[in-house]
């Protein structure tokens, strides 16, 4: 079929052309520094629609089916929200024990099922790797929410769009992740997307969950510069970014393990006294203990607007994957 020129009443584009179009989204590995930059900047129109008219039809008739395997609270409802405010609508799976899944059905079999449905699926899955079976499994759109101690691509982008929007950039900050950095999956999707800038990684943990080898490795290859302690105290003053993890309950093995390190770190107003005044804390949350409520109201404290970037973020990659970005 020819391809027809674009077209100037479509705000975002010929959906022919769009870049993302119909692509996967499982990995950060498949985002390069343009590809974020155009990922930052729909975001950012997004932000713009969202506050001037707060919904619109430019997912119009599109369905998202959001496959939920895992417990989710924000992921999920931020998926559902950015499909409404562009106009489109959601077949929402949170409890797969009530679905055709606890009857034995495969991943591949519910999202080849599911893609009959709809336009775009969003998959939350305990297992590393199930977003790439999946997208493997159908001809639509898979967006990996989160895989096991895999990857967190989408929080990864939203996270580095939180970032741009409230530092104004990327290149020449120092990024401290703390608490959880084995298990945490939203690390090692988001120091694996900064590798892309010339960022300072420093690791702050407990022994037991320290950063995986094979993502320090990764990031060793590209020359970034990494350091790894158990100590804050060292890392904060230097700190332009202070990424603050759950330390993961539900993987581990043995609870009492959990029990030891549970409440290693905890940040608040007397610990940021040694941190810079121009900086940001950051959690992908649910937070448990690790950020004290106290510190909340601190202007450095930017985890709740952290969320409202993630709606904008996920609106953009909605309308990437289906051709109107
Ligand atoms: N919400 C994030 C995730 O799904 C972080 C967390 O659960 O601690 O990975």
């Amino acid at each position: 079929m020819p391809t027809q020129p674009n077209n100037p009443h479509l705000p975002f584009g010929d959906q022919r052309t769009a870049p993302w179009y119909g692509k996967d989204i499982v990995s950060v590995k498949q985002f390069n520094r343009e590809d974020l930059e155009y990922t930052f900047a729909v975001a950012h129109e997004m932000r713009t629609m969202v506050e001037r008219v707060g919904t619109f039809d430019l997912l119009k008739g599109k369905i998202l089916a959001n496959l939920f395997y895992e417990p989710s609270t924000r992921t999920s409802s931020s998926f559902t929200a950015a499909m409404e405010r562009l106009g489109g609508s959601v077949i929402p799976i949170n409890e797969v024990k009530y679905s055709s899944v606890s009857k034995g059905e495969s991943l591949p079999d519910t999202v080849r099922t599911l893609e009959c449905y709809a336009d775009v699926i969003v998959l939350r899955h305990p297992e590393t790797g199930a977003a790439a079976i999946a997208a493997k499994a159908a001809r639509k759109p898979v967006i990996n929410a989160g895989d096991g101690v895999g990857e967190h691509p989408t929080q990864a982008l939203l996270d580095a769009f939180t970032i741009r929007e409230e530092l104004g950039h990327l290149d020449g900050l120092t990024i401290t992740m703390l608490g959880d950095l084995k298990y945490g999956r939203t690390v090692h999707s988001l120091s694996r997307l900064l590798s892309l800038y010339k960022v300072k990684f420093n690791y702050v943990s407990p022994d037991i969950l320290r950063m995986p080898a094979d993502v320090i490795e990764e990031l060793k290859a590209k020359k970034m510069e990494q350091t790894e302690s158990g100590s804050l105290e060292k890392a904060l003053p230097e700190t332009d970014v202070l990424y603050v993890t759950r330390v993961q309950k539900e993987r581990f093995e043995d609870p009492a393990a959990y029990e030891k390190v549970k409440g290693a770190y905890v940040i608040d107003p007397p610990t940021m006294k040694a941190a810079k005044e121009r900086m940001i804390v950051m959690h992908p949350l649910p937070r448990i203990t690790e950020i004290s409520m106290e510190f909340d109201d601190d202007p450095r404290a930017a985890y709740f607007r952290q969320m409202e970037y993630g709606l904008y973020v996920r609106m953009a990659l909605l309308a990437m994957v289906l051709g109107k970005a």
